[in-house]
């Protein structure tokens, strides 16, 4: 027997048609590219939303299943480009200026795109492109006349021209929710990047999974500023769910430095911010040298690497935010799980609550976890064992993009995350390594999470990287590579003696190297690789 609801699909365009109808009022603030802060409400944003789909449409013939690039920094604009392109149907390719420029040839090419809309900023990556992407029909700048650069780029227009004359009524069709949205590309270390391919289905539902209330906490009393940007798994959703419930929306642009972000929360006092840890130790850093203190933001969520307890503490001690640590990947549109807590951890110490947030959380409903050993046996959650850490559910994905013969997930349809973790009996998980990078030392196990964080607690340590290096005897050892603060007189047996009270004896790396700087990801995680392949015979060198 089959239920008697209503079939609605789950789509796009209604969020910010919703939007508009309901929070008209709300407020979206950007800093721009050309430098003024732009506000607008949700109501001139979906104007201006129906006006670029009747230009896609009238100007170019985008529609169903077409894919339109963008280059471009959190900002209206792009915001605008998030519904237009997917609520007609077409697919929006977000384009990480940060991958090195043949991967974005690489994949601006592999998803055929037929339109980009790029940020003046980003013009010069095009310009360096220019006769390498056949499927690119034209290439739109996102901005007006006034600030149109001179470009090398035929075929150049102008946003605002583009969509001045286009009626501000657009009537977005109707079609399957599992109707393709949206395409994000993975920045992986090696090999070319993946695609992965969300749909309306997902991303509706990971809205509702990211606004609950032991998630995000996205709520129409919310304003909410996303640092992480827009071109990395749509800013962990926050562009879809904050019109879903009438948040207002702070977009930074082009500056995610610790003096830009400190004046936007000043000026339009964001209550959540979302980031990875690097964006907020500059803005911590920032914040100490000038002796101010952030009012009103409730929730710092911090996620795409792991939250050092130094952190967690300084939010919460000096800030009075609650640093929400969250995990997730590309390839689940990306939250995965959110450490908040129960009922039952609320008569916790202080003490004992940092230690709970250090965790990665629990699973946000309709995300499903598990832990295997490689053999792809179940382990208890007993916050002991550790295994691979495996997902399913609703916004995780299938394959990749366009390698459909691929056999991803395994044999009960779970996807590996490539993540090592343990989950306690309450289903709080921890990772403790990416499974790539633990640390094989004699048959035993040491995460270079862990020792990453034990390190950035000293107070003389700007960055640490830990990896595992060659050795004669244990097989692996970690070696750490540290980036002094400014003015530090840090040494090695000070790094090891403060490193002795941290972790137990064994984990103690074997010997420290002091760096200016560390390789980094596209979307700013430590390029392990490469320091495996510049200190992987460091301790076997130094021995022979
Ligand atoms: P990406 O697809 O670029 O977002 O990277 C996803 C990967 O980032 C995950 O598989 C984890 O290895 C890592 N990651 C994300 N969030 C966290 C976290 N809170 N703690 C540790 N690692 C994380």
């Amino acid at each position: 027997m089959r239920g008697q609801m209503m079939d609605t699909p789950l789509l796009i365009a209604p969020l910010i048609e919703t939007a508009a109808k309901f929070h008209g009022d709300v407020e979206i603030v950007s800093r721009t590219c050309e430098g003024p802060i732009h506000r607008y409400t949700y109501a001139d944003a979906y104007s201006r939303v129906q006006q670029l789909a009747n230009a896609l449409a009238s100007r170019f013939g985008i529609g169903m299943g077409d894919r339109v690039g963008t280059l471009a920094w959190n900002g209206y604009r792009h915001f605008e480009a998030y519904f237009a392109v997917s609520g007609s149907g077409a697919v929006l390719h977000t384009i990480n200026p940060r991958l090195f420029l043949e991967q974005i040839e690489y994949i601006i090419n592999h998803a055929e795109d037929r339109v980009i809309l790029v940020d003046l900023t980003f013009v010069p990556i095009l310009e360096k492109l220019a006769g390498k992407m056949p499927t690119v029909e034209a290439v739109v700048i996102l901005t007006d006349r006034a600030n149109m650069p001179e470009t090398t780029l035929v075929n150049a227009i102008c946003y605002e021209e583009l969509i001045a004359d286009q009626p501000a009524s657009f009537d977005f069709p109707r079609f399957d929710e599992n109707t393709a949205s949206s395409l994000c590309y993975t920045s992986g270390t090696t090999g070319n990047p993946k695609g992965v391919l969300y749909s309306h289905r997902s991303n509706v539902l990971h809205s509702y999974g990211i606004c609950m209330a032991d998630s995000l906490a996205v709520s129409a009393t919310d304003a909410v500023l996303p640092v992480v940007p827009m071109f990395h798994v749509n800013a962990w959703g926050l562009p879809y769910a904050c019109p879903m419930v009438g948040a207002k929306l702070v977009f930074p642009g082009p500056r995610l430095d610790g003096p830009g972000l400190a004046e936007l929360i000043e000026m339009e006092r964001p209550t959540i911010l979302a980031g990875v840890p690097t964006v907020w130790l500059a803005l911590l850093n920032h914040l100490d040298e000038i002796g101010r203190k952030m009012e009103g933001v409730r929730i710092a969520v911090v996620g795409g690497s792991a939250a050092p307890e130094a952190m967690i503490r300084k939010f919460q001690e000096k800030h009075g935010t609650f640093l929400l640590h969250a995990w997730g990947m590309t390839e689940m549109s990306p939250v995965g799980t959110t450490c908040t807590f129960k009922a039952k951890h609320l008569g916790l110490s202080q003490e004992a609550k940092y230690k709970l947030q250090t965790k990665i959380g629990k699973a946000v409903y309709g995300v499903d976890m598990r832990i295997t050993d490689s053999d792809g046996n179940n382990l208890p959650h007993d916050g002991v064992a550790f295994g691979h850490l495996k997902v399913r559910g609703p916004w995780v994905l299938k394959t990749y993009y366009r390698r459909e013969d691929e056999t991803l997930l395994d044999d009960d349809g779970w996807f590996d995350t490539g993540d090592i973790a343990t989950i306690d009996a309450d289903g709080y998980a921890q990772i403790v390594d990416r499974s790539k990078d633990v640390i094989k030392s004699g048959g035993e196990w040491i995460s270079s999470i862990d020792l990453e964080n034990a390190a950035v607690g000293h107070p003389d340590v700007k960055e640490a990287a830990v990896i595992g290096v060659a050795h004669d005897k244990w097989q692996e050892r970690p070696l750490l590579l540290v980036i002094p603060r400014e003015g530090a007189t840090l040494d090695k047996q000070g790094m090891l003696d403060y490193l002795e009270t941290q972790v137990v004896k064994w984990w103690l790396p074997d010997d420290v190297i002091f760096v200016d700087e560390l390789p980094h990801t596209a979307t700013g995680k430590l390029l392990k690789m490469k320091l495996r392949e510049a200190y992987g015979d460091w301790l076997t060198k130094k021995a022979g």
